[in-house]
């Protein structure tokens, strides 16, 4: 057995590892567009799958086809957890999730050269549906992982085709046979930083130490279907029109608490969206988030005294038809210090940070200590092709994930 504390990661390997699944569900301007489920997915699901049996771990997948590559322990104990997600936004990058997924794999191939046996087993996991671009709403596996929903709410999300989650997981070959959900020891997500700090300041590590608290709201708008023309004015309820009020308004609090509080309606789906009628219905996506969780909840209050004035100024009714949060001091004590003693003793510059994006470690944290290192992505840009991440600022959060995991494993 070789000095735990002097392996390092084969950099080379890993990135080439990385490149490869660039290859699989490229987009249109050098980024990727592999989408939860399509076959792009299912073609770097069998890439995943490929790596794992060449490192001699066992591959297993289960009902919503998270995919867990176990490499064994000194004991049969519950496993440190590690990994991220393949699956991309539709106009996504290259390294979003699959640095994390790679990082992982590429930290236990590095302990299995080296002939080091952790005490715990160790397992590296591919989250389906994180980004929940096609399979609304993100993290929908890691959430059933976690007890946080039921499988058969898994499994019944659809897409814009009503095409269910179950009917496309098996249309790809990846329904495995396994229960959702095993007791872990902890878990360790690795995963770009998706902003700008680390970059600007370059710094190669960041320690997140939580999520910016979110809250997120689908509204449902009814309003009535109408000519365009010669209904007056004061007989129209066009739920596009609410919809769209609705949306100003939450860009509005968004300024109001600039630059640290940011809000987003990304989607909206207005019926029968055809010239010549006014609107009848309309759903929309809304949500805010800020790194103080008092002032989240001010937003949302701010935004739910919005929604009652534009529902009575559009004579629209607006309901709120579903909710959701996530973010805030989840992470583990212990795990944050397990990252930030591997980088301190690896040499690596690091900065602490609150991650503004969800992620599976997040649901993953309710149970079992969790935590995540970011590596730096240039200039912050993601959810873009554009996204670009160098090697060489890559690897010292892999080599830092490595030394965490195992520290946690062998503990
Ligand atoms: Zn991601």
């Amino acid at each position: 057995m070789s000095d735990v504390a002097s392996l390092r990661v084969d950099g080379d390997r890993f990135w080439d590892t990385v490149m490869r699944s660039a290859a699989i569900g490229p987009g249109v301007a050098g980024g990727l567009s592999r989408l939860a489920l399509t076959d792009a997915d299912r073609d770097v699901r069998r890439l995943f799958g490929a790596l794992v049996d060449e490192a001699g771990l066992t591959l297993t997948v289960d009902k919503l086809g998270n995919m867990f590559a176990r490499y064994e322990g000194r004991e049969d104990l519950p496993p440190v957890v590690a990994g991220s997600h393949l699956d991309t936004q539709v106009a996504g990058g290259r390294f979003d999730g699959i640095v994390g997924v790679m990082g992982a794999l590429e930290a236990v191939r590095t302990l299995a050269d080296a002939g080091v046996r952790p005490r715990r087993p160790i397992v590296v996991v591919n989250w389906s549906n994180e980004e929940g671009a096609r399979f609304p709403p993100p993290m929908s596996a890691s959430a059933v992982f976690a007890g946080l929903q039921g499988l058969e709410w898994g499994l019944s999300r659809v897409d814009r085709d009503a095409r269910t989650f179950g009917e496309e997981l098996a249309r790809i070959g990846y329904a495995g046979d396994d229960k959702v959900g095993f007791p872990i020891d902890a878990c360790f997500e690795l995963h770009i930083e998706q902003g700008p700090r680390l970059d600007a300041e370059g710094v190669p590590v960041g320690i997140v130490t939580g999520g910016a608290p979110t809250r997120g709201l689908k509204l449902e708008v009814r309003g009535e279907h109408a000519h365009a023309g010669p209904t007056p004015m004061l007989k129209r309820r066009n739920a596009l029109v609410a919809a769209a009020r609705v949306i100003v308004a939450l860009d509005d609090i968004g300024w109001r608490h600039a630059p640290a509080g940011k809000t987003t309606s990304a989607r909206l789906d207005v019926s029968p969206n055809l010239s010549g009628i006014i609107s009848n219905e309309a759903a929309l996506w809304c949500d805010m988030r800020h790194p103080e969780a008092a002032t989240v909840e001010g937003m949302l209050a701010e935004f739910e005294r919005a929604v009652e004035a534009v529902a009575d100024a559009s004579r629209c009714d607006v309901e709120v038809v579903e909710r959701w949060c996530f973010g805030g001091d989840i992470f583990d004590d212990g795990c944050v210090a397990l990252l930030r003693e591997a980088a301190d003793r690896l040499g690596h510059a690091h900065l602490d940070l609150l991650s503004e994006a969800g992620h599976d470690a997040y649901n993953i944290a309710t149970v079992a200590p969790t935590a995540m290192v970011f590596c730096p992505c240039r200039d912050g840009i993601t959810h873009n092709e554009a996204e670009h991440c160098d090697k060489a600022t890559t690897i010292p959060a892999v080599d830092v994930l490595l030394h965490a995991v195992l520290a946690r494993a062998d503990r």
